[in-house]
């Protein structure tokens, strides 16, 4: 059973047992969940009156305060969101110790429709269950939340970044790391970073993928001449945009993995990379800004025994996390200051290539290895 703390009008529920239906059979501990993975405290959140139902998992705070974005979603069960939480805040530890930030892991889950349930009093309780945790979270926007929801968080609370008027939206930088990213995979695989000289099938044309597409044009990427880069997204409207703008070439969502072509990037979602695509894989590098890209870790061999080379998501897709880090530690924020220090991704990515080759193991498990040293101490 839930046991709850009672905190103002807030439940906090921590580290408990937890009693899950669904799917399973009679009681589940949480401790021995797959997706436990030692964290320091799971913490449940009510408000009756808003009818805020949310989670904040902190993984790990070894190297400082977590910060991870906080996800709406319409979760099919609880079990589902806290899984979600889980998951995605242990990756926020990984991410922090790989760009070698003094932060920790954390992510935040609102069960809700994002479409439909949000309101003012909503995040106001959100921002007061951040608050509650007194500074062990630092809550940022993420799928399903914008600036705007984050601006009525920090009515309540000092412990959130992302703000508009500050850092605002990362996709442009997380995007700018991706590129620079890109070319080092490029540099360690092909021996050559000339963006004009290869092929691209890009997954996804949200607001990160369609802005990589953006500075991968500037750089020279064929479009309408060399037929050099695929495009796909289920927004028709997207690809339609990056069609006029580009003069790149739509193909179905279902046929992207099997473009010729040099590089292979998973914009949209998680675990596009599995049993079933890889083999299809022409692309010699997988570089793209989706989160949990790889369905499961020997996915990662997979694609290391056909000489693909991977750069880890965490590692490639950290420009977002080093922009807010830089709302959070400088009196003003700079925009530069942050993209200059993006620019470590690529210097990042050329350690995991060396680590992995060097150790003949497969560059996610090298990426690991590297951040766990870096914040199991
Ligand atoms: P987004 O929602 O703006 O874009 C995702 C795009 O993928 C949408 O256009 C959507 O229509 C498309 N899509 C969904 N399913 C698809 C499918 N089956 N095939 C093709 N396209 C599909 O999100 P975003 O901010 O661009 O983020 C993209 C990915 O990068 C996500 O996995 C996100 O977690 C990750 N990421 C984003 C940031 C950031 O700064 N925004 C930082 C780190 C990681």
């Amino acid at each position: 059973m839930l046991q709850a703390t009672k905190l103002s009008n807030f439940a906090i529920l921590e580290n408990t047992t937890t009693n899950f239906s669904s799917s399973q059979r009679g009681a589940m501990s949480f401790y021995s969940a797959k997706d436990f993975d030692g964290h320091e405290q799971v913490s449940f959140f009510h408000d009756q009156k808003s009818g805020l139902r949310s989670i904040i998992a902190i993984h790990n705070t070894t190297r400082g305060p977590a910060l991870g974005g906080c996800r709406m979603w319409s979760y099919a069960s609880d079990e589902e969101a806290l899984i979600d939480a889980l998951r995605l805040s242990k990756g926020m530890t990984y991410k922090a110790a790989m760009a070698d930030l003094p932060l920790g892991g954390g992510k935040s889950v609102i069960i809700g429709d994002a479409k439909k349930d949000k309101s003012n009093a909503l995040f106001e309780a959100m921002g007061k269950s951040v608050q509650a945790l007194g500074g062990r979270y630092i809550v940022a926007e993420d799928v399903g939340i914008t600036t705007d929801d984050v601006a009525i968080i920090a009515t309540q609370t000092p412990h959130a970044v992302g703000l508009a008027k500050k850092s605002g939206d990362p996709s442009p930088v997380t995007a700018y790391g991706v590129y620079k990213g890109m070319k080092a995979t490029m540099k360690s695989r092909l021996g050559h970073e000339n963006i004009r000289d290869v092929k691209v099938a890009i997954q996804g044309l949200g607001h990160v993928g369609l802005e990589i597409l953006k500075l991968l044009f500037e750089d020279g990427l064929m479009t309408r001449s060399g037929n050099q880069v695929f495009v796909c997204d289920i927004n028709e409207l997207a690809v339609k945009k990056a069609v006029e703008n580009y003069g790149v070439t739509p193909v179905d969502v279902n046929k992207i993995y099997d473009q010729d072509v040099d590089v292979f990037m998973p914009c949209a979602l998680g675990a596009t990379i599995n049993d079933s695509t890889i083999p299809r894989l022409k692309a010699s590098i997988v570089a793209g800004c989706a989160n949990n890209q790889l369905a499961e870790d020997r996915h990662g061999s997979e694609l290391q025994m056909r000489k693909i080379l991977y750069a880890p998501d965490y590692v490639i897709n950290a420009g977002g996390l080093i922009n807010v880090y830089h709302e959070l530690h400088e009196k003003t924020y700079d925009r530069q200051r942050a993209l200059a220090h993006v620019l470590n991704i690529y210097s990042t990515l050329q350690e995991v290539f060396d680590v992995a080759a060097k150790n003949n193991m497969a560059t996610n498990r090298a990426a690991d290895q590297i951040a766990e040293g870096r914040f199991r101490k």
